[in-house]
């Protein structure tokens, strides 16, 4: 038995599938969704997809698959605290990358940046494509079939253009309307999750050291908990034992902040969490420091040079391949020239995005290596 809050959305009331599908047995529809969402193809490929450094740089970086999974661990212990539903905060949090083009937000940006006459590129649109259309497993219906509220939660952000020619779930953006407790957990869990991997795969990589991040503050006091504690603490260990000092000191400030804003605005359902202003959120002080946290990642470790290095080369994969398979899309493989799932340009889109770091490399070096076949 599911114990709910009255503003966490409840598998009951859901506004249903596109498709409509016999209720499942012995498992909620959100719990369905999840177990779709785990099953896809689309899922399995997010193993060999760039979070921040390219698959091949080394075993232990995290992935867009561990990243979910992290994302996943983190919503569902807050919203267990908060009594909102758990396996729909699982399905959106495993499901919000799902759309990612390889090589992380460099291959994102160049294929945007070659989309453009075409209506752009946007992996959070695409993450919502993969479970509606791209993934074809189903004899009834393309794409997984999912619930309106996990759909809706997949969608996090939308222009207003793109949100028209969405349907129900565009809904909610020209209407002005908040997204679910369930989808704004999924949304900072996000953000907590890859902050604080981040700082890991950082020091981890060398790219980062433990000095710099001294600097910041939610790094630095955590850290002299742990020294206080052991002072002769190993570098690795300390890293990690601050680490997760800080991820706990977010999760707690984030579960109590949105409890007081729900104290607050007292949301009787989910339509009055739809009409508040956004409630899951940390307090002042930690949401200062997040900040912080994640400016300093972006000018350290985003814009290192050895990151610029090779998010350079991964650009230039993106573009060539998109020209290449514009320019003639017989160069496609058979099942992608089929004139279904859009035009042309989204064809090659849909098939550059769905593609692993090492099969994006592959396939250049099919297309521009004359010794390779
Ligand atoms: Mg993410």
């Amino acid at each position: 038995m599911l114990d709910l809050a009255v503003y966490a959305v409840s598998p009951k009331a859901s506004r249903g599938r596109r498709v409509e599908e016999a209720a499942p047995d012995g498992r909620t529809e959100f719990q369905r969704d999840r177990d779709r969402i785990i099953h896809s193809t689309a899922f399995r490929r997010l193993e060999y997809k760039t979070q921040v450094f390219v698959n091949h740089e080394g075993d232990l970086f995290r992935t867009r698959l561990t990243h979910s999974l992290e994302v996943a661990q983190i919503a569902r212990s807050v919203a267990r605290s908060l009594r909102l539903n758990e396996d729909l905060v699982e399905a959106i949090s495993l499901a919000h990358d799902l759309g990612h083009t390889p090589f992380g937000h460099a291959g994102q940006d160049a294929l945007n940046r070659c989309m453009q006459p075409y209506g752009g590129f946007e992996h959070n649109l695409q993450s919502l494509r993969v479970v509606d259309i791209l993934e074809r497993r189903y004899a009834a219906f393309d794409g997984l079939n999912l619930c309106f509220e996990t759909r809706e939660g997949i969608l996090k952000h939308c222009a207003l253009k793109n949100a028209r020619l969405l349907g129900d779930v565009g809904e909610r953006f020209i209407k002005r309307r908040r997204p679910s407790l369930e989808a704004q957990l999924a949304n900072l869990a996000d953000e907590l999750a890859y902050n604080n991997h981040d700082v890991d795969d950082g020091l981890r990589s060398g790219l980062l050291n433990i000095e710099q991040l001294s600097e910041i503050s939610l790094f630095a006091r955590h850290k002299k908990q742990v020294l206080d504690a052991y002072p002769k603490l190993d570098a690795r260990r300390l890293v990690h034992e601050t680490i997760r000092r800080m991820i706990s000191t977010l999760v707690i400030d984030l579960t109590n902040q949105t409890a007081n804003n729900i104290r607050k605005h007292r949301p009787q359902s989910v339509e009055d969490v739809q009409k508040a202003p956004l409630l899951v959120a940390f307090s002042e002080p930690l949401a200062r420091q997040h900040q912080e946290l994640k400016k300093f990642l972006r000018d350290n470790l985003y814009r290192h040079y050895q990151v610029c290095r090779m998010t350079a080369k991964a650009r230039r994969v993106v573009n060539e391949l998109f020209d290449a398979f514009l320019a003639d899309p017989q160069l496609l493989p058979p099942q992608y020239q089929t004139n279904t799932r859009g035009d042309k340009p989204r064809m090659v889109a849909d098939y550059i995005a769905g593609m692993t770091d090492r099969y994006a490399m592959r396939e250049h070096r099919r297309l521009f290596a004359v010794d390779e076949i």
